[in-house]
């Protein structure tokens, strides 16, 4: 699905000298590559704060507890979704509450959002699924009306931007009071390890999301508040630092790729390609069709396999019918729409290093099965 060695290799020199820099200043907690990837991030983004964190997981539960929600109090997330974005808000003690998405863009469904509101509601997550990013205008001004708190998980969206009807552009990530991001190794910037961060314009926020990062103290030992510890690896942030200046050219060949698999696939009646949301780019962390009735899934996945190619289904099992989140409140059947795309999807190989032959391959073999 994605090839780190190739994309290694072209800034090998870089991510090299960076390694080794952190093992002779024995630099490997909270060393000075930690502090620079922070500023550079902030930088490429437009945002005032970057917290860099152990894991994409951790990021969004630090911003949770950094916001002061109490055990009972509603959180809104998208029912088709990594389980990270709803497993953090459990953990808390929080009430994840579910919404439907758009059956064509994948992205969580505003009005669903605000159909879902209660008294209790606290805060709302859109997840930027697969690269692009959700309606951010339409949430902001929800989330304004109802006095709710937004935290965008853009752990699949780094580098994808947003365009406000009022011309704004904005990164994403960089539109509600808090933003999470994952570095694991297939993410669109990814570490070679685990890794995560956090963005704020809100100085204060910034300050608290700080100190829970680091067990709540601000001066060491003295600790102020409950926090946990979650740090990213100084070796994490010299190889982040060798990739952020290429963030925005992996974006380009993965929507180069993207174009192509639309080119082969946008006449096929058996197959439905991405469509593009409103106002926002694609980064394309996924390539994702979806199959039509009359093919099967798992047929379709063994042949491509059989032929070296692989294929992922993000996601097989929507968060209501798993086993940890089976609620009353969302029997089967709750989620028409998140429920087929489950039985529906099919994500292609998608990374930066997929070359003309490897694409031609792909989508010959996918025609071949679907001709055959
Ligand atoms: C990857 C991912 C996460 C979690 O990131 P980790 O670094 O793996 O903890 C959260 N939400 C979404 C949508 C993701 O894709």
């Amino acid at each position: 699905m994605v090839d780190l060695k190739s994309q290694y290799l072209q800034i090998k020199n870089a991510v090299d000298i960076g390694i080794q820099e952190v093992i002779d200043q024995t630099s490997f907690i909270k060393g000075p590559a930690v502090q620079r990837f922070q500023e550079e991030l902030e930088n490429y983004l437009g945002v005032k704060h970057v917290i860099a964190c152990a894991n994409g997981t951790d990021a969004l539960q630090i911003a949770m507890m950094s916001l002061g929600l109490k055990p009972g109090d509603e959180v809104i997330t998208a029912s088709f979704t990594y389980v990270a974005t709803a497993e953090v808000i459990a953990l808390l003690g929080l009430k994840p509450v579910l919404v439907e998405v758009n059956p064509n863009t994948f992205l969580i469904d505003p009005l669903s959002i605000e159909a879902a509101i209660t008294p209790q509601t606290k805060a709302i997550v859109p997840v930027h699924l697969f690269g692009q990013c959700a309606d951010m205008e339409a949430i902001l001004d929800i989330a304004n009306r109802y006095n709710l708190f937004v935290i965008e998980d853009t752990a699949q969206a780094i580098g994808a931007s947003y365009t406000f009807s009022d011309g704004t552009v904005k990164k994403a990530g960089c539109m509600g009071n808090i933003g999470c991001t994952s570095f694991f190794p297939s993410k669109n910037l990814g570490c070679f390890g685990d890794g995560g961060a956090i963005y704020t314009d809100d100085n204060v926020l910034a300050q608290k999301i700080r100190m829970i990062a680091n067990h709540g103290q601000s001066i060491q030992y003295h600790h102020d508040i409950i926090g946990i510890n979650s740090r990213l690896d100084t070796l994490q942030a010299a190889i982040l630092r060798a990739k952020l200046p290429h963030l925005d050219d992996y974006n380009t060949k993965r929507n180069e790729a993207a174009a192509y698999y639309d080119r082969v696939f946008g006449d096929i009646k058996e197959l439905k390609i991405p469509t593009r949301a409103a106002k926002t780019n694609h980064v394309f962390h996924q390539y994702t069709l979806q199959l039509s009735k009359s093919l099967n899934r798992e047929d379709l996945r063994k042949y491509l396999a059989e032929k070296g190619i692989p294929t992922m289904v993000y996601y097989p099992l929507p968060l209501h019918k798993q086993k940890a989140y089976i609620d009353n409140r969302y029997p089967e059947g709750h989620f028409p729409i998140t429920e087929e795309l489950c039985e529906r999807v099919l994500s292609l190989p998608m990374h930066t290093e997929l070359s003309q032959e490897q694409l031609e391959y792909i989508c010959n073999h996918v025609l071949g099965y679907i001709n055959k």
